[in-house]
């Protein structure tokens, strides 16, 4: 069966002899006949069966009640967020063959562009666009500051404070739910053991060096004051 999905430019041109070529069809998507205009968002519309009193009125020459397209998407995931979809057509006027894409930017059919009279067939073109990955991140920080507002922060776990949070040691009480830091600490009692979060790109541990067992002393005697030192930097809670 020739079955397709349309989209519809009303702009684009045929470049052999300049008619207007407004419906353009793929059968590189899902192949269910939907037809998107310029603005649409690109996914394929939930259907419904239409009454049989409603079928009588309307298409009484069918003998199936046809199904309908809702407003309602499949999906709120578009279909393709960025890249190009290979169409084609022929030309109503001078009947030319034609090659073409359809842009989709941002889950939206933007248009129809690199119009070729007997073009070769064309690959589908994903593009990985910076854009994109940026909503991601934007989608998900909001997500977690509303899980985060919403969160009543019953239990928390002290952290060592990662170094990308600022130039001072200390520990920080994280909830275990949200991951919200309810308070922070500068300073750590040696005595408590601390989760490091070993995905901390600012973390770095200090490479053991080997020594003899007699220097060993004397190195944990400079490391000793050296923690000594960051007390008086950076103060004690
Ligand atoms: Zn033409
Ligand atoms: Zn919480």
């Amino acid at each position: 069966m020739g079955l397709f999905d349309t989209f519809i430019d009303e702009d684009s041109t045929c470049p052999n002899c300049k008619a207007k070529v407004s419906d353009w069809q793929t059968k590189d998507l899902d192949n269910l006949m939907e037809r998107w205009k310029k603005g649409d968002f690109v996914q394929y519309r939930k259907l419904e069966i239409i009454t049989e009193e409603e079928r009588k009125q309307k298409y009484p020459d069918d003998k199936f009640a046809p199904l309908r397209r809702t407003k309602q998407f499949v999906s709120n995931i578009p279909l393709m967020s960025y890249g190009k979809i290979p169409v084609d057509t022929s030309c109503d006027d001078c009947e030319a063959w034609l090659e073409a894409y359809a842009i989709i930017q941002g889950g939206r059919f933007s248009g129809i562009v690199k119009i070729d009279v007997d073009g070769k067939d064309r690959d589908l073109v994903l593009i990985r666009s910076e854009k994109s990955a940026k909503e991601l991140r934007e989608e998900f920080e909001e997500r977690l500051s509303s899980l985060q507002m919403s969160c009543n922060h019953e239990e928390s776990k002290w952290q060592i404070l990662p170094l990308s949070e600022g130039p001072f040691i200390g520990k920080m009480r994280v909830c275990v739910r949200c991951e919200k830091t309810l308070e922070t600490i500068s300073g750590f009692d040696e005595h408590e053991k601390y989760e490091i979060d070993p995905n901390d790109p600012f973390f770095h541990p200090v490479p053991r060096r080997k020594t003899e067992t007699g220097k060993k002393r004397k190195g944990r005697a400079r490391q000793s004051r050296m923690s000594d030192h960051d007390k008086t930097l950076y103060g004690r809670p």
